[in-house]
This record gives structure tokens, C-alpha cells and sequence, in this order.
């Protein structure tokens, strides 16, 4: 490819609304334009990285069995009916209406389509297991697109899907698809953790997701610095406290606590430690609203709360909410005669008593006991974990560090395939729901965590397996005849040998082309300039260490080659 011919529009300045360095690297390396908020235009440079994570993906999934198709990206509402999803997905679902006023969506996923294909194709024990898998465009309505391809609205995701008589199937697929995402994020060059997730809307009971660490990263991992237990902060278990049922020590009593709403106010005011303060939060679900508690010293995870109490989501009660119930005033809420039920921490019922709010203005009860002065619904894990935290599996503390999730995995159980009825014949000939998995990698956001891992001041460093090109020849002056002669002569070996070049023969200034070259990333730099072309020598520059030699232009290909290797 020569610079001149192809279309690679560099910028000086980031946009204005760019945060993070991946979003600027790509909109001022040419590979990426916006079109509207979260929805991107890829050119060519961009496209060349997308299509050589794509390939990796391809040849991994492939070597396990997956089979690719192409699923539509236009929808049918009913499907989404039949699966209860029209209705719980919300506002991300992009809804569309054609000219007979059917209903459809752009696609944020496809267990329905895909579901649906394998419901009227497959009937047999004999056909299963099955995987398939798709590379392609989907539609969220995101309600903060940013991070440029990291979160856009639109944007490609590689999505499989597979198909199994049993759970023991499901999971044997499950463990070769874990290594499959290892490979494919070792083979594009990334620092990643495999880390146990919440299995969010699409449900099920098994999941992880891989997160490349950076500190751009919107996600939050909880690391034990010993045993390498890694979870998602929201559902990083916390270590159990010793002995979980606390006898009663005191009366329960109301005191006056004027004024005293927070923890630390309380505390301070009936001189006691936070953690004898019990927080009562109230939260909305989709079995009512309920209560959460947590010692005073920490914090309560609602995505913990939620799957405690088993239903489908729990966002915390608004003061509205808490009014409509005629609820208890803010500050003062408390477990004691409070009406709803009751979900605590285990830390707390391992407390023998502690300290409420009184569910009336200006008071609290001191004295107060799970079990004895209210009823528990159930008990469990529920605060979140923090830095310095002990791990529940081994003697190691919790590190948190920031992570972003370029891939996901569950296993699905029969959720789909029970409501859709994709049943098969076992070899009885009985009717059973299939047991499937789902596993989905973002394209963009993975070339995005891959320069948040691999770039500097002066732009994107890029490894190598998905560079857009590997090296950059760069003729000091394109209109000297020899530098010509020799740049083109290198190119086109370079090309020979397998090697992906791209040519700056523009007529620019030296200054702009390294600036350029730096800018776009290519692992390896090949300056041909006339002096250094009378001793019959090139500087070949590696970009990530910024070391350039001097070494024979005949001997450049191999050396390109070796280097690449090794890099
Ligand atoms: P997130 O929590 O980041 O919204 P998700 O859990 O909704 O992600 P999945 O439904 O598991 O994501 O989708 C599979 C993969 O698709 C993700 O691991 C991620 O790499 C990618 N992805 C999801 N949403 C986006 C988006 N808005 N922009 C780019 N990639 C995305
Ligand atoms: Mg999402």
C-alpha cells in the first residue's frame, strides 16, 4: 500500500470530547470517524485492525468445532415476545416498525434468531452438540456511548452460541471456549484476567468475563494477591465472618438521635463504632420493594442483594418510591417493625446487637438483634469488597485494579430454550429443552484495550499479530531518484516475504512522516535515506522501544522478518 494513494486523514488534536487514549489514538490515526453519538464510520486503517482480531477469532473458534453463519440484524418483535425479553429489555433495545407497522428490533443480541434456527433444524440427540458463531454488527441503545469503539452504539461483536444435551456437555464446550478467548487475547498481545461475573440480563448460572487491565477500564476487579482469585468487584465474594449467628446481648431501646442521619454523625453521637451502626437501605426489584442491610463500615452490593434474593434486577429506592410506601424518613429507616422483607448481610446477624435507625424522625434503637426484633428473609453475602479485604479463599488480600471486558461467557442453561421450546429427542425419543452457552467478544472494544495497553506519547504501539501494516518504509526524500528506487525495491520484497508494508512516499517534510509513523503504530520503522544509502544502509526503528540501527539494506527483509518474530 502507498501512503499517497490510501486514505488515512491523521489529525494533530484529539477531539474535544475524547477521554480516553484509545479514542484519541484512533480518531487521530485516521482509523475511525463519528457519524452520530456511538456510532462509527471505520476507515481503512481501522478496518485493517478489526479484520485481523476478526481472523484470530475466526481460526480459534474454528479449531473447536465453531461453525460460522450470518444471522440478520433485523429482528421480529415476536421473537423477543416468545423469550419475555420485549418487554424486560428496556430502553437499549433499539425498536423499529416497518411499513406495515410490524414490530421489529436492531439487534443488541441473537439468543432469539439463533434459538429459533436451531428449534426448527435440530431434533436429534444425534446432531448435538452444536456451535455456532457470527461476526457482526449489533445495536444498543447505550445510555452513555463513549470511549469511542470501547462503547458505542452500534458496533461488532463476534457472538457464538452452542447447543447440548446435557449440562455436562454445555460445560465441556464452556471450558473449550475459556481457552479458545485465552488464545485469541494472547494472540492479539494483551494483558488480560480471566474473571468470575455476573451473568447480567441474559441470565444463567455460570459465567466469566476477560478483562484486559488498564486504567481507563470501566469495570472493577477484585484480585486476590496470593491464590489469583479474580472476580468482578460486584460479585467478588466476600470472607465469610467468624461465627455467623450472634446471641443477643443487649435490651433493645429507643434513643433520641436529634439531627443524626449518618453513620458517622450517629457514631459519633452515641460514641460507637461504625461497624455496631447497621445500614437499612431500601431497594426497588421486580418482587417489590425490600431491605437491604450491611454494617455501618461498609458498602452494599445491589447486584449481590439481587441475586441474594434471586429476582431479575434491584436498583436502590428513590426518595419517591420510599414516600409512595408511606416509608420511614430518610436517615431513620430500620429494620424493626419496618413491613418489608429483610435481606442482611452475614456480617450483621453475626453481630449479637447493634444500632438501627427507629423508622421515626430524630431516633434509633440501640440494642437491636436480627432474629429476635425483626425476621431475617435471608442472609448472605452482600457487601462489596474492598482493597485490603481478606480473600475467602486463601490467607491472600483483595487488590482491586480497573479492567476492560472484551469478552464474556455463560453457559445458559435452558432459560432460551425452555420458553422457545427447542427441545430434542433423547435416545428414548423424549422431548428435552437444550442446554446452551452464549459467549461474545467486542471487536472494537478489543482493538480499543489493545492501544489503552500498547501506546506512548507520541501515539499507538501496536502488537504486532494486529498492526494494520508491520512495518512503515519511509524514504528521507521520494523525489531522490536512488531513495526512490531502493524504497520501492524494499516494499515490494517486503511484500514478498509476507511482510505488510506501507509506503510513505508523500512528498512531506521527514519531521511529518516519523510524526505519522509514530502516530499509526507499526511495530518496525524503515528509514531509506540517500547518505545512508551510498554505504548501502537503512535505520530500521523499532517502534515500541524507539532504538533505531543502522543495517544493510540487503539485508533488511530478513532482518524485518527475525525482528517481527521476536516481537
Ligand atoms: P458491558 O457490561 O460493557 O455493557 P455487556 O455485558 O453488555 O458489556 P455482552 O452482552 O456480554 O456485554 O456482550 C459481549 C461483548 O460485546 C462484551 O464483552 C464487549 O466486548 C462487547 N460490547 C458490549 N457492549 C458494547 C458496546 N456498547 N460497545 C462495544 N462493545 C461492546
Ligand atoms: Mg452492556
Amino acid at each position: 500500500m502507498r501512503y499517497s494513494q490510501m486514505l488515512i486523514p491523521t489529525l494533530k488534536e484529539s477531539p474535544a470530547d475524547a477521554e480516553v487514549v484509545s479514542h484519541k489514538l484512533m480518531v487521530r490515526a485516521g482509523m475511525i470517524r463519528q457519524l452520530a453519538s456511538g456510532i462509527y464510520s471505520i476507515l481503512p486503517l481501522g478496518l485493517r485492525v478489526l479484520r485481523k482480531i476478526e481472523r484470530i477469532i475466526r481460526e480459534e473458534l474454528d479449531a473447536i468445532g465453531g461453525q460460522e453463519v450470518f444471522l440478520p440484524s433485523i429482528q421480529p418483535s415476536e421473537l423477543w415476545v416468545e423469550s419475555g425479553r420485549w418487554s424486560f429489555y428496556g430502553k437499549e433495545l433499539l425498536r423499529i416498525k416497518d411499513r406495515h407497522d410490524r414490530e421489529f428490533c436492531y439487534g443488541p443480541t441473537h439468543e432469539e434468531v439463533i434459538t429459533d434456527i436451531v428449534r426448527r433444524e435440530v431434533k436429534s440427540y444425534r446432531n448435538l452438540p452444536l456451535t455456532l458463531y457470527q461476526i457482526q454488527t449489533k445495536f444498543r441503545d447505550e445510555v452513555r456511548p463513549r470511549f469511542g469503539l470501547m462503547r458505542g452504539r452500534e458496533f461488532m461483536m463476534k457472538d457464538a452460541y452452542s447447543f447440548h444435551v446435557d449440562v455436562d456437555s454445555a460445560r465441556e464446550t464452556y471450558g473449550q471456549m475459556a481457552q479458545a478467548y485465552a488464545n485469541i487475547f494472547e494472540r492479539c498481545g494483551l494483558t488480560f484476567v480471566k474473571v468470575q461475573a455476573d451473568s447480567g440480563t441474559i441470565g444463567g448460572s455460570f459465567s466469566h468475563e476477560f478483562a484486559v487491565l488498564a486504567d481507563s477500564g470501566e469495570d472493577r476487579i477484585g484480585f486476590c494477591n496470593q491464590c489469583g482469585y479474580a472476580s468482578n468487584l460486584e460479585m467478588a465474594a466476600a470472607r465469610p465472618p467468624e461465627g455467623e449467628n450472634g446471641q443477643p446481648g443487649e435490651e433493645l431501646r429507643e434513643v433520641a438521635t436529634p439531627g443524626k442521619k449518618s453513620v458517622e454523625e450517629v457514631a459519633w453521637f452515641l460514641s460507637q463504632p461504625a461497624e455496631r451502626i447497621v445500614k437499612t437501605l431500601l431497594f426497588e426489584t421486580d418482587r417489590g420493594m425490600v431491605a437491604g442491610l450491611v454494617r455501618g463500615d461498609r458498602e452494599l452490593n445491589p447486584i449481590k442483594l439481587k441475586n441474594l434474593i434471586g429476582c431479575e434486577w434491584a436498583h436502590p429506592a428513590s426518595e419517591v418510591d420510599i414516600a409512595s410506601i408511606d416509608g420511614p424518613p430518610v436517615g431513620y429507616v430500620g429494620p424493626v417493625g419496618l413491613g418489608l422483607k429483610i435481606y442482611a448481610d452475614r456480617e450483621v446477624t453475626a453481630l449479637g446487637s447493634f444500632i438501627t435507625g427507629a423508622n421515626k424522625q430524630d431516633a434509633h434503637f440501640t440494642g437491636v438483634s436480627a432474629g429476635r426484633d425483626f425476621e431475617v428473609e435471608k442472609a448472605g453475602d452482600l457487601r462489596e469488597v474492598r482493597a485490603g479485604d481478606s480473600c475467602p479463599h486463601c490467607p491472600g488480600l483483595y487488590q482491586v485494579r480497573r479492567g476492560i471486558e472484551v469478552g464474556h461467557i455463560f453457559i445458559l442453561g435452558n432459560k432460551y430454550s425452555r420458553v422457545m421450546k427447542a427441545n430434542f429427542l433423547d435416545p428414548q425419543g423424549k422431548e428435552t429443552p437444550m442446554e446452551m452457552g452464549c459467549y461474545g467478544i467486542g471487536v472494537g472494544r478489543t482493538a480499543a484495550a489493545a492501544i489503552e495497553q500498547n501506546h506512548d506519547e507520541r501515539g499507538i504501539v501496536w502488537p504486532a499479530p494486529i498492526a494494520p501494516f508491520q512495518v512503515m518504509v519511509i524514504p528521507v526524500n521520494y523525489s531522490n531518484e536512488s531513495v526512490r528506487e531502493a524504497s520501492d525495491t524494499l516494499y515490494r520484497a517486503l511484500w514478498d516475504a509476507g511482510v505488510e508494508a506501507l509506503l510513505d512516499d508523500r512528498s512531506d517534510r521527514l519531521g511529518v512522516k516519523l510524526n505519522d509513523a509514530d502516530l499509526l503504530g507499526a511495530p518496525l520503522q524503515i528509514i531509506l535515506g540517500p547518505k545512508n544509502l551510498e554505504n548501502g544502509q537503512v535505520e530500521i526503528k523499532v517502534r515500541k522501544t524507539n532504538v533505531s540501527e543502522l543495517k544493510p539494506l540487503s539485508g533488511a527483509v530478513s532482518e524485518v522478518v527475525s525482528l517481527l518474530r521476536a516481537l
